[in-house]
């Protein structure tokens, strides 16, 4: 990936919302499909222990940098020729936090005069406001592909991952349903929280309501977010946790296929 420098100060009149960014990587390979532009905006409302952007989470005038539409707009135009196959994604911290400026970006990508640009934003979910639905139209009626992390399938166990409730991200997961948004569940492997065939097999009947859905990525947890951690003068909360062994993920990556098609298989006797 490449780095985009971004200055503080320098942000320009915008006809669009402005965006609180925390950086721009010219050339993303794993954030949806081919060379993406990424935007990693700044601030996330949750804590989930194994995160490996703590640098993302502060939100507020004084986290991130302000930044244009126009101007992540420029900096795609002058890398276009990259972006044939793959597309814009916006990812965070939690780019929820601001839907207003995701919105924005991503109806000015569609509208692009040289030629409509693919959109994906990469979520958590947690910042969406199921009582206040209006404020993400925009934002979901552009977004072409939705990565949604689901971070654990069991309430109790979301907590003591993200210190976070899951509500809301089910009411996220609902909406994308309802309104026929593809997405792709992403779902992080930690040896000893999310890596029994058991958890797998919930979360695949978790998402069997969501017909939607159109991938699964299995993640493996790996320890190299320790050294922001570090940077910071942060305590790191799985320092005894060891990577992930990859050689378990196509079982567990079955156990969530069971456990799917076993509650598909109950809903359509149920309809039936
Ligand atoms: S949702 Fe993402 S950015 Fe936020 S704490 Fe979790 S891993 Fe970190």
């Amino acid at each position: 990936m490449a780095q985009i420098v971004l200055e503080q100060g320098q942000s320009q009149e915008s006809r669009y919302a402005t965006g609180r960014v925390h950086s721009i990587e010219s050339m993303g390979t794993v954030d949806g499909p081919g060379v993406r532009f990424v935007v990693f905006t700044q601030g996330c409302p949750m804590r989930c222990a194994y995160c490996h952007n703590p640098d993302t989470w502060a939100v507020g005038s004084g986290a991130g940098t302000s930044v244009t539409v126009e101007r992540i707009i420029d900096e795609f135009e002058s890398n276009r020729p990259f972006y044939r196959t793959g597309g814009i994604t916006v990812t965070g911290g939690e780019p929820l936090l601001q839907p207003e400026f995701v919105g924005d970006l991503f109806a000015a990508m569609h509208a692009n005069p040289n030629g409509r640009v693919h959109t994906c934003l990469d979520s958590c979910g947690y910042a969406y406001n199921p009582k206040k639905p209006a404020r993400f139209d925009k934002v979901l009626a552009q977004t072409d592909l939705v990565l949604l992390d689901i971070k654990h399938s069991d309430p109790e166990g979301h907590k003591a991952l993200t210190r976070c409730a899951p509500d809301n991200i089910l009411a996220f997961g609902d909406e994308l349903a309802r309104r026929g948004v593809k997405v792709v569940i992403r779902h992080v492997i930690v040896p000893g929280i999310t890596d029994t065939e058991e958890e797998c097999e919930a979360l695949g009947r978790l998402i069997a309501p969501w017909h939607n859905v159109v991938g699964l990525e299995m993640l493996p947890y790996h320890t190299m977010g320790i050294v922001k951690y570090e940077q910071l003068g942060l305590e790191y909360p799985l320092k005894d946790v060891p990577a992930m062994d990859k050689g378990r993920i196509p079982a567990l990556r079955e156990a969530v296929m069971r456990g799917l098609r076993q509650a598909r298989a109950a809903e359509r006797h149920c309809a039936g």
